[in-house]
């Protein structure tokens, strides 16, 4: 693969030349007409490939889908061949970390009382370029873990086009129940936390609010966590809590995510009107039910799963599975069964930034059919995060974030590690 990031490529230049090539090629270059043409398109409405068809690209959005007879190609349009590789929408990863690396190379309390801010935006500048270059050309970003409002800078900068990385909604320092979350240590200290703490109505508002106002797209609760007696996971806020964090939001204009892995978190969560539920790992049909009613989605963070036990000393394939995966595959398997919406989110950031598509696999591992799957990382996601108008599909005026892969997907998921080309807003990253 040659990388022509035109990230890598301005590198080239002093920063000077840059400011003037940018002030001089920008606006053309945004405005080139290019037709790609794949050896098939996944397209994001069927299951169904198309072969013979190509897709026209103006500026940063999609002018034309089809065969390329069907076409008004202008003859100045640059045609970039893609022979033998399927082209699909850009992947859209629905829980991700990118500042946190996986738990293995430092446990998360390392990194959230002894990383730098510094080091840990350095660290989430790489994982941004690797998520993107992986093929995930949008991505949620579910909480910087003690890192401040760095994904809010982070999104700043992609969008600037100072660094590479996938178009990101972000959610700041996301909400925790005072006394719940981690890291804990000597009661007599105050030890930070990866999450921002408040209670109660005038409490809840204010933080709500004051992340709204910092920049967060989305506001994150942990609707339960591991408080209980001997560290078993047990509700937090009080349902009443949670209806005045999604009143405050929804008044702005944003949805709410839940931390939920207990039925009771899970079923005030639902009823407070939260748009996604996290983890999940203890559902019950009853409560998957009540999703499904409600189009309540769930991320289920399947790699997370497999990867703590894995951190853990359990060896996948060798060793039988530990409990909390045996739990995972039945929760999920409830979830498949009550048409709970499933979206794609792996908690990347437990585990390695750029191996998204690890989480995919276990999804199909745990039962769900690979078109499914598929869709779930495309236009499925783009419906759940409220991007469908724009994004999910390869369609007529929708944003040109587009990725080319070796193999078919739609048989066989893990093709989706072959990535070959990307593009977001119309330009390429890799070819
Ligand atoms: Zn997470």
């Amino acid at each position: 693969m040659v990388a022509v990031s035109s990230f890598r490529w301005f590198h080239r230049f002093s920063l000077g030349l840059l400011v003037l090539f940018l002030a001089a090629a920008g606006p053309a270059h945004a405005q080139e007409t290019k037709l790609l043409r794949p050896g098939q398109v996944f397209d994001g409405e069927t299951a169904q490939l198309h072969s013979g068809w190509a897709v026209l690209v103006v500026g940063d959005r999609i002018a034309g889908v089809g065969p390329e007879s069907s076409m008004d190609v202008p003859r100045s349009a640059r045609r970039v061949e893609l022979p033998d590789l399927t082209l699909l929408p850009g992947l859209i990863e629905g829980h991700a970390h990118l500042l946190l690396h996986p738990y293995d190379e430092n446990p998360w309390t390392d990194q959230v009382l002894l990383e730098s801010l510094a080091e840990r935006t350095a660290r989430g500048v790489v994982h941004a370029e690797k998520s993107l270059l992986a093929g995930i050309t949008t991505l949620r970003d579910l909480g910087t873990e003690g890192a401040a409002y760095a994904d809010v800078g982070l999104k700043d900068a992609i969008e600037k086009g100072v660094i590479p990385g996938p178009r990101l909604i972000v959610t700041t320092k996301a909400i925790v129940a005072t006394g719940s979350y981690n890291p804990k240590g000597a009661p007599e200290w105050d030890l930070p936390k990866g999450a921002e703490e408040a209670d109660g109505y005038d409490d809840l508002v204010r933080v709500t609010r004051d992340q709204i106002g910092r920049g967060a797209d989305w506001v994150k609760i942990y609707a339960d966590y591991r408080w209980g007696p001997d560290g078993t996971a047990q509700p937090t806020f009080t349902e009443e809590e949670l209806r005045t964090v999604v009143e405050v939001a929804s008044s702005s204009g944003r949805w709410v995510v839940a931390h939920a892995t207990t039925p009771e978190a899970m079923r005030r969560s639902v009823e407070a009107g939260i748009k996604t539920i996290e983890h999940g790992d203890g559902g019950t049909r009853e409560v998957f039910r009540l999703m499904a009613e409600r189009d309540v989605a769930l991320c289920p963070t399947l790699g997370a799963g497999e990867a703590y036990a894995m951190y853990r000393g359990w060896r996948k394939g060798v060793d039988p599975d530990p409990a909390r995966v045996v739990q995972k595959k039945e929760s999920f398997r409830l979830a498949l069964e009550e048409e709970v919406p499933i979206c794609f989110g792996g908690d990347v950031g437990v585990f390695d930034h750029g191996d998204n598509v690890w989480e995919l696999e276990l999804m199909v591992e745990y039962g769900m059919p690979v078109e499914d799957v598929l869709m779930a990382a495309t236009s499925e996601n783009a419906r759940i995060l409220g991007l469908d108008g724009e994004l999910g599909f390869i369609r007529e005026g929708y944003l040109a974030d587009l990725i080319a892969v070796a193999g078919n997907p739609t048989t066989d998921i893990s093709a989706l590690r072959e990535v070959r080309f990307v593009m977001k807003g119309g330009v390429i990253y890799e070819d």
